[in-house]
């Protein structure tokens, strides 16, 4: 199989995943930076994550606009994934999400999102939130062009999450099964530090020797990374869609 086919079947699983956990719904995206072409990305037309097929997906460009004439209707966040790619060229992945279990904190002040689970680690010592208001003033809170998405990426800065307040969170990763479990753990981790916090007393958050200690023992194709990669694709349904690991890295040379 080519390298491209390789990487659409993966953002298909990774769409299909993202609406099994329930980290998106009719709204949410996913996109994947372009393996030969880092300054195009793919990702789908406007359409439920769960719905996407391999006709769905639609190759952009650093502006946010298609690559190629485009009739189908996009999804009127695109900007975010954009505007991320733009600035961070260590990001291979991108999720944008409503996941309602991190709202919170992008709402209240008092208590900041912080790892406190070890499968949390991943969301990074610091979580900065981007408020569209600081700098746009009253709008639909909604990313809806490139000066949006760079303000976003501005916040995100070398992080791996910025919450969007009263919206959602965008998550970058160095490869899409990476975004995909920040992702995933990110609403667990959120729901643990809430309840945690009206259990009351000091919270305990991942030092940041112990967040460091989780990234060194991580690589995006270890049999723990694909573990979970495969179960969770198993569970959304489209096991078909898997191509074992080794078989990416053939395509690498
Ligand atoms: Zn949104």
């Amino acid at each position: 199989m080519a390298k491209i086919d390789t990487i659409l079947q993966d953002l298909i699983i990774a769409n299909r995943i993202l609406a099994k956990e329930e980290v998106v719904d009719a709204y949410g995206h996913v996109s994947i930076r372009h393996p030969d072409n880092p300054k195009h990305f793919f990702l789908a037309r406007s359409l439920a994550p769960d719905l996407v097929e391999r006709d769905d997906i639609v190759e952009h460009g650093l502006d946010g606009q298609p690559v190629r004439d485009e009739t189908r209707a996009l999804y009127l966040e695109r900007f975010i994934h954009a505007a991320i790619y733009e600035a961070r060229p260590d990001v291979q992945a991108v999720v944008h999400a409503h996941a309602e279990d991190v709202l919170p904190f992008g709402i209240a002040q008092a208590t900041p999102l912080r790892p406190v689970i070890h499968s949390g680690s991943f969301i990074g010592a610091h979580v900065p939130v981007w408020d569209i208001a600081d700098k746009f003033g009253d709008t639909d809170l909604l990313v809806r062009n490139i000066d949006h998405g760079r303000d976003l990426a501005r916040s995100l800065a070398g992080n791996n999450v910025a919450l969007m307040r009263g919206h959602g969170f965008a998550s970058a990763g160095r490869s899409l099964i990476e975004v995909v479990r920040i992702s995933v753990y990110l609403p667990r981790n959120a729901r643990a530090l809430q309840r945690a916090t009206q259990l009351g007393g000091e919270i305990k958050s991942l030092s940041k020797g112990e967040i460091a200690a989780r990234a060194a023992g991580y690589s995006p194709y270890s049999s723990e990374t694909w573990r979970a990669w495969q179960y969770w694709a198993t569970k959304a349904g489209c096991a078909q869609l898997l191509t074992r690991p080794d078989e990416k890295h053939e395509h690498k040379h």
